[in-house]
């Protein structure tokens, strides 16, 4: 029978719940137990595939084409086995509509439909799905205890522990036990009402995980346990780490894996975290470094790009350097010469993915600079569409060469393709989720993967224009991976040029600390 962690959050949000969630289902694997993890969003939002990534971070996108949130990138970053896919990620909003559809359909037989037990009930059945065929399923809610839109999620989670018993449920919380530097001091207080909260809707939490910038005096921990009816060894502390991959060593020293195996009943070896000991070895001794300059539209949040960010730190750890990102704003470029500067100073260049016009221009200039000066280049899905355009407009000629997503130009060398070639788009007209594509012999890309058929990522609804094939190619661009029939162009580069790949998919989505993905791993070292 699958065991439950529930995760919930108090205090403040972006106490990073889902990294503690991810690095506790981390330990865990490392004892050999099978864990998986689920994210319960309580925004109204069907999927957050509609949201900015100025609202939201990052989208990330699942195998089977799920349009989820940025913390199932970190579940599958933390996770060797567990494997992501749409049940592993659920909102209010997916909830309340499925069950609005079932009263339509007449399911409810005539009753009257409410949250306490129709909405709940529709919450227990998706995360008991979520764990199916695992050993343990960790259960991350999100937002913060005492928010009004958590509230169905939360009475859902007391019933499950109800229904459960204590040897198959448990309730972890995370709140922030802030430095007050004037008094020199840290502060449970916060912890203390955060308990409390939650106890007024019927939660006890079993393990506290208490995030600090210092280190909590063991005075204070046991102060914790008493006010909040947590067994002290169950108050864990997890202050500011260097880098995210110790967090799991972090919680390993204070015995919190045994708590839960000893809690479930499960014997299990001791957890080997050999592997994420190299990782924050190698991430944090490291001398030399090397600048990417990242030429996106979403600049000042980091977190909508947060993949990429972790590749290219993945990345860094194989080719035993630290990888700077500069990140430089394309729209900003478009008018200030001066912020080519940082380009010329750069190792290499990326450009991201992206909707919408705004930061073309500036892009386009960065893509050019780093074709015509041999600066290493990785573009992604966007990335790839203009580093396309660049190269139509500059080197073919084609002066109003453009996507069609942006004008109605007579030279759309990126373009809707769904009337020449049927690919099964899983979502609508977005071309989401895994496709096979089969890469050229004799490329930068071929020597990374080192294979002729690779599986990766897609989101995005346009594509290369194979109208535009014969023209494109004949001027030196090259196409260096396609759908296994051909019919869609997947990778291109630039021949001659020592390091230029641009992709249609995503492939920061399958980079992992322990196991970097070729491309990026091949791009920093060419930086
Ligand atoms: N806007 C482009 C498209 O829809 C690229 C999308 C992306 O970069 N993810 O095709």
């Amino acid at each position: 029978m699958t065991k439950f962690i529930f995760v919930t959050g108090g205090v403040v949000s972006s106490l990073g719940k889902g990294i503690t969630a991810a690095s506790v289902a981390a330990i865990l694997e490392a004892r050999g137990v099978k864990v998986t993890m689920t994210k319960l969003d309580p925004y109204i939002n069907i999927d957050p595939g509609t949201m900015s990534p100025f609202q939201h971070g990052e989208v990330f996108v699942t195998e089977d084409g799920a349009e989820t949130d940025l913390d199932l990138g970190y579940y599958e970053r933390f996770l060797r086995h567990a494997k992501m896919t749409k049940n592993n990620n659920f909102t209010s909003g997916r909830i309340y509509s499925n069950v609005i559809e079932k009263e339509r359909r007449g399911d409810y037989l005539g009753g009257t439909v409410q949250v306490i037990p129709h909405i709940t009930d529709e919450i227990k059945a998706r995360i008991r799905a979520s764990g199916d065929g695992y050993d343990i399923a960790m259960i991350e809610i999100g937002g913060t205890v005492g928010d009004i839109e958590s509230l169905p999620f939360m009475e859902a989670v007391r019933q499950m522990q109800v229904e459960l018993g204590r040897s198959n449920a448990m309730l972890m919380h995370l709140t922030l036990v802030p430095y007050i530097s004037s008094a020199g001091e840290t502060k449970t207080k916060p912890t203390q009402h955060s308990v409390k909260e939650l106890r007024s809707i019927g939660l006890q939490p079993d393990v506290l995980i208490c995030r600090s910038e210092h280190t909590i005096s063991e005075d204070n921990r046991q102060k914790i346990a008493l006010f909040t009816n947590v067994e002290a060894r169950a108050v864990i502390l997890c202050p500011d780490a260097q880098t995210i991959y110790q967090i799991p060593s972090i919680l390993h020293a204070q015995h919190l894996d045994d708590l839960i195996c000893e809690r479930f009943g499960i014997s299990a070896p001791e957890a080997d975290l050999s592997d994420w000991d190299s990782v924050t070895d190698g991430l944090l001794n490291t001398e030399d470094s090397v600048t990417v300059a990242m030429v996106g539209k979403y600049v000042e949040l980091p977190d909508a790009y947060k993949s990429i960010n972790e590749a290219l730190l993945h990345a860094g750890i194989n080719n035993a350097v630290k990888v700077k990102i500069d990140y430089i704003d394309a729209e900003k470029l478009e008018t200030d010469s001066r912020l080519m500067e940082p380009l010329k100073h750069a190792d290499a260049i990326l450009v991201p993915g992206g909707f919408g016009e705004r930061g073309t221009q500036g892009k386009m200039l960065a893509i050019r600079y780093a074709r015509e000066n041999n600066k290493p280049y990785l573009g992604i899905c966007l990335g790839m569409q203009l580093a396309v355009i660049e190269f139509a407009r500059n080197v073919c000629n084609l002066t109003d060469a453009h996507s069609s997503e942006f004008s109605d130009t007579l030279n759309p060398v990126i373009d809707l393709m769904s009337d020449q070639v049927d690919v099964e788009a899983k979502g609508g007209t977005m071309r989401l989720g895994q496709y096979p594509c089969k890469v050229s012999p004799t490329t930068n890309t071929h020597a990374a993967y080192k294979a002729e058929l690779i599986h990766e990522r897609h989101r995005h609804r346009f594509e290369f224009n194979n109208k535009y094939r014969e023209q494109l190619t004949a001027a030196g661009l090259v196409i260096a991976g396609t759908l296994p029939d051909g019919s869609l162009v997947e990778i291109v580069e630039v021949k001659d040029h020592p390091w230029f790949v641009a992709t249609q998919f995503h492939p920061e989505l399958k980079s992992r600390p322990t196991n970097p993905h070729p491309l990026f791993r091949d791009f920093v070292t060419a930086a």
